[in-house]
């Protein structure tokens, strides 16, 4: 829902990583015109240094929902 701010395994800093993130993903998204590939997920990753997997894993997987579920509250 909302990307928690550190890595649940390891408590690494995560929550500016994901934004960051995000900016890349959109700015490939606008240049290119479809969603960003796995290598180029994996390539914006590295170049954040965020380099374990499970740092990884946190920033892949979340579906951010807070704007369709803050509606209902
Ligand atoms: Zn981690």
């Amino acid at each position: 829902m909302i990307i928690p701010v550190r890595c649940f395994s390891c408590g690494k800093v995560i929550a500016s990583d994901y934004v960051k993130f995000g900016e890349e993903s959109k700015k490939i998204r606008n240049e290119t015109g479809h969603e960003p590939t796995g290598e180029e997920k994996s390539k914006i990753l590295d170049d954040l240094h965020v380099d374990r997997y499970c740092c990884r894993r946190m920033i892949l997987s979340n579906a951010d929902l807070i704007d369709e579920v803050i509606s209902y509250s």
